[in-house]
């Protein structure tokens, strides 16, 4: 207690920290600055308590602060570079964007804009129609609506349409996505019962036939995404299912996931459903996500007939989980974009990421690698190796890719050397993504597309590991 009361004499005040920390002041605001100078004289008090013997000139102090402050700053949204080997990954923001559509997407942030306000007549005007025409003109569809995400367009459209009512789905389709989209827990927020149909490897069309009843609202498919039955299995298409629904009244409605607009196997990647095709086919309503496969913003799109789609828009909880208009400007350059196919690969970056040849990757892995290993001092091993890259976001993560990465290795087979490299490079201005595997740490190149941004960071890197 005697020591505390000494200690309180000889530290510096609060205010007098305060006054040779303007620069910070000026950074972070008053109210935080004297905060974390509050909080870093108490950890100074509890220190020298427990025995500590903690610098408490004003240099010190200053330094430790900046510090705090800064490690709190870094807490944001930040850009990194993914080297992780799934292109569209969920954790580090999916699809991005191509220049133009962020560029449309800043415009509608900065200035007002015509969202809701048709500009011919000066009325009030729909969100939907910046982008509708473009969707139904790439799918097909009669209709169209936007919402936040995909799993809001199926919530959205099971609780417009068969909220209180009965939807079958094959057992072999209760998939959970990941990120908690699990199809029976989201027909149950829906506010629908969800009626199983057929066995988990086996469906067949008489399965659905028998579990329609005078309460069935819709029969419905979802895309498995990224799990796969294999063997002894049996599904009813979209077509013949829209077929049996139409022939009971019924709407037949599919959950695409990535739902892409173009044949992936004319690009060489492995084949995805088209959203075309379903409505070709006859689905009534068809739901995918604007950042997985068709390399938009983060949003989820509600396609089919004109009826379904009015229904749904005049849903109260359409309006909670519509989208701004700098999602409807990045959404409606990015659709324009595939009224050019033949140049989807160069224009948009989900694409170009996907498609990038492995020679070309490697090239770039060999040329990097010589600059990277002079950069990592002892115990590291550098090389080039190929490497197999994921689509990820729901995609079949079995369908790779072949790639290049630069593989790292500690010469004393030390996970740990991997660990705190890997920690490094997130630690970095613009943190570096790896993965860890089979004792090396992979850098997977295909979407590194700042080259020289990653080798102007290699110094620090070093100073890093060196201390
Ligand atoms: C990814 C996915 C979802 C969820 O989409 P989000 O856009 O992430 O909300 C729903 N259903 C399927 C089949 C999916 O693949």
């Amino acid at each position: 207690m005697t020591a505390d009361r000494d200690i309180r004499s000889e530290l510096p005040s609060v205010d007098r920290v305060l006054q040779a920390s303007q620069d910070l002041v000026s950074r972070c605001g008053h109210r935080r600055v004297s905060e974390a100078i509050r909080e870093h004289l108490r950890d100074i008090r509890e220190g020298v308590k427990t025995g500590q013997n903690p610098d408490w000139s004003i240099p010190a102090v200053h330094s430790a602060i900046n510090s705090r402050l800064s490690a709190s700053d870094a807490r944001g949204i930040r850009p990194v570079i993914n080297l992780s080997g799934i292109v569209l990954h969920t954790n580090l923001g999916r699809a991005c964007l191509p220049a133009a559509a962020a560029e449309a997407a800043c415009q509608a942030a900065m200035f007002p804009n015509n969202l809701e306000y048709d500009l011919e007549t000066g009325k009030r005007g729909n969100r939907d129609s910046h982008v509708e025409s473009l969707i139904c003109e790439l799918t097909g569809c009669e209709a169209a609506t936007v919402v936040n995400n995909n799993a809001a367009a199926v919530v959205l459209a099971l609780s417009t349409l068969a909220r209180g009512l009965e939807v079958p789905v094959s057992r072999g389709e209760l998939v959970e996505i990941g990120g908690s989209f699990r199809v029976p827990e989201v027909m149950e927020s829906s506010g629908c019962t969800l009626v199983e149909v057929g066995a988990t490897n086996r469906t067949h069309l008489k399965d659905y036939r028998c579990a329609i009843s005078t309460q069935t609202a819709l029969l419905m498919k979802v895309h498995t995404s990224n799990y796969r039955l294999e063997g002894f299995t049996h599904s009813v298409d979209e077509k013949t299912l829209a077929e049996l629904a139409h022939e009971h009244g019924l709407p037949c409605m599919v959950d695409l996931g990535s739902g892409c607009l173009v044949d992936f196997t004319a690009l060489g990647l492995p084949g995805e459903p088209q959203a075309s095709e379903y409505i070709a086919n006859g689905v009534d309503l068809i739901t995918f996500s604007g950042d997985k496969l068709l390399g938009g913003p983060q949003c989820g799109i509600i396609a089919g007939k004109k009826s379904l789609i009015e229904r749904i828009c005049r849903n109260p909880l359409k309006r909670a989980l519509r989208v701004d208009s700098m999602i409807l400007a990045a959404l409606s350059e990015v659709l324009k974009l595939y009224r050019h196919p033949e140049q989807l690969t160069e224009t948009l970056p989900t694409l170009r990421q996907l498609t990038r040849p492995a020679a070309d990757i490697e090239a770039q892995a060999v040329r990097l690698c010589a600059e990277l290993a002079s950069y990592l001092p002892h115990p590291f091993r550098v090389a080039t190796a190929p490497c197999l890259s994921q689509i990820g976001s729901g995609a079949l993560p079995v369908e790779t890719i072949p790639s290049f990465a630069i593989a790292i290795e500690s010469a004393e087979g030390r996970d740990s050397d991997l660990r705190s490299l890997a920690t490094e490079l997130r630690r970095l201005p613009r943190p570096v993504i790896g993965r860890i595997h089979d004792g090396s740490l992979l850098l997977d190149l295909r979407c590194l597309d700042c080259e020289s941004l990653f080798l102007q960071q290699l110094p620090q890197l070093r100073d890093a590991l060196s201390c």
